[in-house]
């Protein structure tokens, strides 16, 4: 497909952007984002009014990647049933997965941009749309972002140095690295002057951030850095993806004593099992775990548990599957994401012998899909009755009218539920106090006071 078009430079070319896979796809779009604008494209939400079609794409899981796949061939068969061609610029982990390959395999798609070379990507648009005129330098520390909504993900580092044998993020997104504390301040700066409330940090694996910056560089002292600037604004912060590893006694001193640090603690375990979690390449085993989650709730009084847990991984015997099952019942967490193992090319589980069928693998996520469901919604439940802060995120139509939207300390954006309130008087932004009466499944009943 010939997608070039011509454009001279006094027109204002429309980008249309399309997010596949995590909160850190998000940011990235939105970093790419901001970068256009900031050149003078606009953007739109509609693949006739696009003049370039920016798709972020997501291989974590070999479902992701057929996703990005299918969902790059279905606005290629609409770019080609319209009435004017366009390109098509594929950005982030499948170019950065597959390389050289996809080429000749999606004649669709004009420019392939991988995840490390995003920051490039006002020169990639200029060249499929042919314009002429100088191209920006990038690469120049700007930070950059659009303001959308009352929290924002900030990525604080990239790549992945732990290469669990289930997972191709390390192949995909390189060593890690931690981005400057400098950078990360400008940014959380840039977002809470407009008008964000909420700051996630986000990234592989969280926890180590600083190791490769000065010795008194750790993801404790970004913390306490990023509560000073979100201060002012009455903000807080969350942190997302950490390691059992990572919760030093400097960490949990900082969650426990900063109040804008917020007592929500993400450790996406995995599995409880020791073996299993050897073969994983990851270490500890259900005693150690205990002990550190019992050691958390100690230490750090009323806090919110997040994890993460995966059916099926190879070898995964009936016993040791429920030994998973019992350990999660037993924890309580209040949110749990469930995964079933899947193979990813080029991993080395996915080589490992003993792979579990599908329809064990199907049970056993089932089987925990119903259990975390059931602890998570009794864990909503048990706010009720509580005074908690809420930030207005917007105002949507419920059962009987309009309703704010909002979200309090233990609910991370985008996966652990809303509060919702039917009356009062607020603006998108505003934080306000709630007395939560009721409950249904992840979801809160508020009234304002
Ligand atoms: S910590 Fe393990 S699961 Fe997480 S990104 Fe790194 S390799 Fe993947």
């Amino acid at each position: 497909m010939d997608s070039r078009s011509s454009l001279s430079t006094t027109d204002s070319p429309s980008c249309l952007f399309v997010t596949l896979g995590c909160a850190k796809n998000e940011v990235d779009t939105d970093r790419m984002r901001a970068l256009l604008l900031d050149e003078g494209f606009a953007e739109t939400d509609e693949v006739d009014a696009a003049d370039v079609i920016i798709i972020n794409t997501c291989s974590f899981l070999a479902s992701a990647t057929s996703e990005s796949i299918e969902c790059t061939l279905e606005l290629a068969d609409q770019v080609a049933s319209g009435v004017r061609s366009k390109p098509i610029v594929m950005c982030g982990c499948v170019p950065s997965r597959y390389g050289n390959e996809l080429a000749s395999e999606l004649p669709e798609v004009t420019a392939f941009v991988r995840a490390d070379e995003e920051d490039g990507i006002v020169a990639v648009v200029r060249g499929v749309l042919g314009m002429e005129g100088e191209q920006v330098s990038l690469g120049d520390g700007r930070v950059l972002r659009t303001i959308e909504g009352t929290s924002a993900y900030v990525k604080i580092s990239d790549g992945c140095d732990r290469f669990c044998t289930f997972c191709a993020i390390p192949y995909i997104r390189g060593r890690y690295f931690s981005r400057p504390t400098s950078d990360i301040l400008a940014e959380v700066r840039g977002l809470m002057e407009g008008g964000v409330r909420e700051i996630v940090l986000i990234g592989q694996d969280t926890g180590i951030w600083g190791c490769d910056l000065g010795p008194d560089d750790t993801l404790a002292s970004l913390l306490r850095d990023v509560a000073a600037v979100v201060r002012p604004y009455g903000g807080w912060v969350r942190v997302l993806y950490l390691q059992p590893e990572g919760m030093t006694d400097e960490l949990i001193a900082t969650i426990r004593d900063v109040d804008e640090v917020l007592p929500y603690i993400d450790i996406p375990i995995q599995h409880c099992n020791e073996r299993i979690l050897r073969d994983m390449n990851r270490s500890g085993s259900a005693d150690e775990l205990r002990e550190l989650f019992d050691r958390l709730r100690r230490e750090i009084p009323g806090m919110v548990l997040r994890t993460t847990g995966m059916a099926g991984f190879p070898g995964e015997t009936d016993e040791e599957a429920d030994e998973l099952v019992n350990f999660i019942s037993e924890q309580e967490f209040d949110y749990t994401s469930v995964f079933a193992y899947s193979p990813e090319e080029g991993t080395m589980a996915a080589e490992m012998a003993d792979q579990v069928d599908e329809p064990t693998k199907l049970e056993r996520t089932q089987r925990l899909i119903d259990l975390t469901e059931a602890l998570g919604f009794a864990a909503t439940a048990r706010h009720v009755g509580e005074r908690v802060k809420v930030i207005i995120d917007g105002i949507e139509e419920g059962e009987n009218g309009l309703e704010f939207i909002g979200h309090a300390w233990f609910q991370a954006p985008d996966s652990d539920g809303a509060i919702h309130i039917a009356e009062g008087e607020a603006a998108v932004g505003d934080i306000v106090t709630c007395d939560l009466v009721d409950s249904f499944c992840y979801e809160l009943i508020g009234v304002m006071v």
